[in-house]
């Protein structure tokens, strides 16, 4: 058996200490496999974006592990999680965070440019995204001239440009219609399949995490699995 692409053991997490304690995660396990795309329900303030910062190694645990494809990483030094992170995580946020002044060929060009890929290569990789999203024809538009939905799009191509072997998302539908919400999610869900990434999605629209291949929530400080 291959290694989990995402791997969280009895991970704790708390803010704050005596009576401003906030225990969010209680020895908290998650596994994500390869091409796997699970969706996170829970309500607001229960903890989600916690978990995604844990997963994508912008936060620590107070204890516990956790484990990209295969790599611990709790005892790894600021500059080695950066380099793991900028390697293996791709992120995606409710608000697309692209950058106005270029387009959106150049969007997801430019964090492979900062890897070190050559222009060319990373520009076909960039093309190569745009397709599979479905937004080739937009390559040479600017943010601004694009729409909601197209923005995300692109904003997921950047987020998978240097290949991640993880990817997380939080709320990457929030500020969408319905219609362009399920062709986002649905683009994504392409995109993780494609590329065999692993995903976790925090969302709060029932229909889309419906479609995930499971669905976990936060209680108890544990992860849990879920129905809706
Ligand atoms: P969600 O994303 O589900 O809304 P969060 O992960 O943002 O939840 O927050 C979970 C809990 O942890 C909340 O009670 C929040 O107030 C608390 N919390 C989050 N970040 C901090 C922080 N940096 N300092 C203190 N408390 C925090």
């Amino acid at each position: 058996m291959s290694k989990p692409h995402l791997r969280l053991s009895g991970v704790h997490r708390h803010y704050g200490e005596g009576e401003r304690l906030v225990r969010v995660l209680e020895a908290a396990d998650l596994t994500v496999e390869s091409g796997e795309l699970v969706a996170l329900v829970a309500p607001s303030g229960a903890g989600k974006s916690t978990l995604l910062h844990l997963c994508g190694l912008l936060e620590s645990p107070q204890s516990g592990e956790i484990e990209i494809v295969g790599q611990p990483t709790s005892r790894l030094g600021d500059r080695a999680r950066t380099q793991l992170r900028r390697s293996t995580v791709g992120y995606v946020y409710q608000f697309h965070h692209l950058l106005p002044e270029f387009t959106a060929l150049e969007n997801v060009v430019m964090p492979q440019l900062i890897a070190g890929v050559e222009q060319k290569a990373a520009e076909a990789r960039a093309m190569e995204l745009l397709d599979l999203l479905g937004v080739a024809p937009r390559a040479s538009h600017r943010p601004a001239e694009l729409s909601g939905g197209e923005q995300q799009r692109i904003a997921i191509a950047r987020a998978a440009a240097n290949h991640p072997r993880v990817i997380l998302a939080d709320e990457p539908t929030g500020n969408l219609d319905p219609e362009t919400s399920d062709l986002v999610f649905e683009a994504l869900k392409d995109l993780i399949k494609n590329e065999g990434a692993a995903a976790l999605i925090a969302t709060h629209n029932h229909d889309l995490a419906r479609r995930a291949d499971r669905i976990v929530t936060l209680k108890g400080g544990l992860v849990v699995p879920h129905t809706l």
